[in-house]
């Protein structure tokens, strides 16, 4: 059988830890053998960064926007522990961190659905994805304690010193005081990447703030994304069959555990933060959800949503065997092939990353799993499998499809 070609190559960012392991597997076995794979290769493994003073997380950032579509395997983000484990000349920041200051945007998350994992929310059928708004609000918000009587206001200077003055609260004795705020830029990007997201995706797109209550604020989200829903978007949503809903945010959550799923949710940073921690649990498992960094201008970084798998790689280096879940970094892959395909058209391309997303639901409803699936499965009786014959088995579904 002769492998697909691609054109372009994908920008593969190699990580570290137990991660790095289930890349190599992953490529050996379920990539190579199938594809000629094309990728031009950044190592954001610690030591390589650490080598190279992190330059290579902004060389692989900027080779995301000359191509276009990046998958990213998890990282380590050095904490004090990790400066004398790998002897760091630094404390370089996050990857995710600086790769996103570079591309801008919205990450996606999804979770994988699969029969045997059940939700816990009966009524949800199709997953449910959380665009979270990554910038400001509470994350970059300046604080105060205020100790005893007195007032409080904000106050706006502009560029000829002209004040413009707000009262918060006048205190007749302690308490706390925080200040927020976001730019109109961000917003728009954010709406952007919702609704382009939405169209690739072709799934509805709610997004709900609590505009009632904060009426300058959160409404300017509310405006910001309807009018460009209208200007730019409306038709686009209609000829493709789906819709953009607004609603106020707790009407949104009643309505959310009451769905069948199959929607975006775009939420403002802290509801995002909130909401991807419920609905990625309640679905299951971290080792079964997705992410996708999705810039205004088009450019795709797709990762799994958990870490390294820290606590596994240890047991690895001790020699003793793992049962590390490796289908949330093969859809990293699948979903980076398919963005590929479709830029480059070769639906060969995007028709394998469907058939190996296929082959590893297969595996699992055919019972055979890692152990943090067996654990949570309403199969009976799964057979658990080890990181690498998880993987083995998934190539046998596949070949077999
Ligand atoms: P983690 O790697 O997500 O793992 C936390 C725990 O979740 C594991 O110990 C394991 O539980 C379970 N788990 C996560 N992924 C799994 C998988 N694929 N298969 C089976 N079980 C899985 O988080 P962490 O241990 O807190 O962080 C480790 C490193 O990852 C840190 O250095 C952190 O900086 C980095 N990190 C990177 C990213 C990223 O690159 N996007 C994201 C988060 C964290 P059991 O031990 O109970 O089996
Ligand atoms: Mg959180």
């Amino acid at each position: 059988m002769s492998k697909i070609q691609m054109t372009t190559p994908l920008v593969e960012m190699d990580g570290d830890e137990m991660t790095r392991i289930l890349w190599q597997i992953i490529k050996d076995e379920l990539l190579l053998p199938f594809i000629d794979l094309k990728t031009e290769y950044y190592d954001l493994g610690l030591e390589h960064r650490n080598e190279t003073d992190d330059k290579v997380t902004v060389e692989s950032a900027e080779a995301t926007k000359k191509y276009g579509v990046a998958v990213k395997c998890a990282t380590i983000t050095p904490n004090a522990a990790r400066m004398t484990e790998y002897n760091l000349k630094e404390m370089w920041k996050s990857p995710n961190g600086t790769i996103r200051a570079i591309l801008d945007g919205t990450v996606f998350r999804a979770p994988i659905v699969v029969k045997g994992i059940d939700p816990n929310v009966k009524t949800w059928k199709k997953p449910i994805t959380i665009a979270r708004h990554a910038y400001g609000d509470v994350y970059k918000n300046t604080e105060m304690r205020i100790p005893a009587a007195g007032k409080v206001e904000l106050v706006y200077t502009n560029a000829e010193g002209v004040e413009e003055r707000a009262l918060v609260h006048t205190f007749n004795g302690p308490g706390v005081v925080q200040g927020q705020h976001n730019i109109d830029d961000s917003i728009e990007s954010f709406a952007h990447s919702c609704f382009k997201f939405a169209l690739d995706t072709k799934q509805d797109l709610w997004f709900a703030t609590k505009d009632t209550i904060s009426k300058k604020y959160d409404h300017r989200f509310k405006d910001i994304f309807q009018e460009i829903f209208d200007k730019e978007y409306k038709d686009a949503f209609e000829k493709a069959g789906i819709e953009y809903f607004y609603t106020l945010i707790d009407d949104a959550v009643a309505r959310v555990m009451k769905s069948e799923g199959g929607f975006i949710w775009a939420c403002k940073n802290y509801d995002g933060d909130v909401m991807s921690d419920m609905i990625s649990s309640a679905f299951g498992s971290l080792a079964m959800m997705t992410s996708v960094l999705v810039s205004p201008a088009g450019y795709y970084e797709y990762e799994a949503a958990h870490g390294t798998v820290q606590r596994h790689y240890y047991k690895h280096l001790k020699g003793e065997e793992t049962s590390t879940n490796s289908v949330a970094t093969i859809f990293a892959w699948t979903g980076a092939l398919r963005k590929r395909g479709e830029l480059d058209n070769i639906p060969e391309l995007s028709s394998f990353a469907d058939k190996l997303e296929k082959a590893c639901i297969k595996t699992i409803e055919d019972g055979k799993m890692t152990k943090d699936l067996a654990l949570i499965t309403s199969i009976e009786s799964p057979t658990v499998l080890n990181s690498r014959d998880f993987i083995i088995e998934i190539r046998k579904t596949l070949e077999s499809l």
